[in-house]
């Protein structure tokens, strides 16, 4: 039985593991850590005192925020405890604590946990090496209107795949275009971040050419697509040696995805 402590337990994230956790039979959430003024009143255990959950023996998913990812990974550094965080928006300075917590602890970190945006991004891949490096391409997502970071986690992991293939620099995103902008720069990556209404996480690369134009888009229609990525990362990362992991890692080990 893998043991699972639940960061940022009372948001959307953290309700659906709950849910999609409730369902496993390999796992147990034996604490439930989130704002005291969120908190349910659902049995189990809550607290807002992580440093008094975490322990040895168990790992820790975190959904919260970036000082969340932060202090959770810091804990799980100091004791040992593997993390996997989907916390998006971090600093520089953020990321740097999960990437030294990785030293003492298996940290698996993604954008996105589901297996459909796996999918994207390798159909991505695919359609930039078929194409001329001529086409353009554009990023348009679509979210909820609580969303915090603009533009999203994800839109900024399938920007970084299109520069690396590309070789292109942080300079070639542009953020949506207003006014005499004038033509299209070549090497341009227009990205665009739609906010409204209940939109769970939705995701098109256009590429663009002369005369003809394709989209690859994923649409997330429930968070449970990103909680049983999530479970699949604990059972990871509950085996694995300390380092820093990405979704590709749990991809990598056939029917690991569950
Ligand atoms: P949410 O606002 O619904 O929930 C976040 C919860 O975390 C809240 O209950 C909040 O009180 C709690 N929280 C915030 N900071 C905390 C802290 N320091 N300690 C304890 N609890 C804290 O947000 P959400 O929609 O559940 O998303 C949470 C995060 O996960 C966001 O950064 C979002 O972008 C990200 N996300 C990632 C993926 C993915 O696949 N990687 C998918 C969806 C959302």
């Amino acid at each position: 039985m893998i043991r699972v402590v639940l960061v940022g337990a009372a948001g959307r994230m953290g309700q659906a593991i709950w849910q999609a956790a409730t369902g496993a039979a390999d796992l147990l959430v034996t604490a439930r850590i989130d704002r005291r003024e969120n908190f349910s009143a659902e049995d189990g255990v809550w607290t807002d005192d992580a440093a008094s959950v975490i322990h040895p023996g168990e790992v820790v998913i975190e959904f919260s925020s970036p000082a969340g990812a932060a202090e959770a990974a810091k804990l799980c550094a100091e004791r040992g405890v593997p993390l996997v965080s989907g916390s998006t928006g971090l600093s520089a300075e953020q990321e740097e604590v999960l990437r030294s917590a990785s030293a003492r602890a298996a940290v698996l970190r993604a954008s996105n946990f589901s297996i459909g945006v796996a999918a994207l991004r390798r159909s991505l891949a695919a359609a930039l090496s078929a194409l001329p490096g001529s086409w353009d391409v554009e990023i348009v997502e679509r979210h909820h209107r609580h969303k915090k970071d603009s533009p999203s986690g994800t839109a900024l992991t399938l920007a970084a795949d299109v520069q690396a293939r590309r070789g292109l620099g942080p300079e070639a995103l542009r953020h949506g275009r207003a006014g005499a902008v004038g033509p299209r720069p070549a090497g341009e990556i227009g990205m665009h971040s739609l906010r409204g209404g209940t939109w769970v996480g939705d995701h098109a690369v256009i590429l663009a050419g002369e005369g003809e134009t394709l989209e690859l888009r994923h649409v997330a229609q429930d968070r449970a697509a990103f909680a049983h990525g999530a479970l699949a990362a604990a059972r990871f990362v509950s085996r694995a040696e300390p380092g820093l992991y990405g979704i590709e890692d749990l991809l990598e080990r056939p029917g690991s995805a569950g």
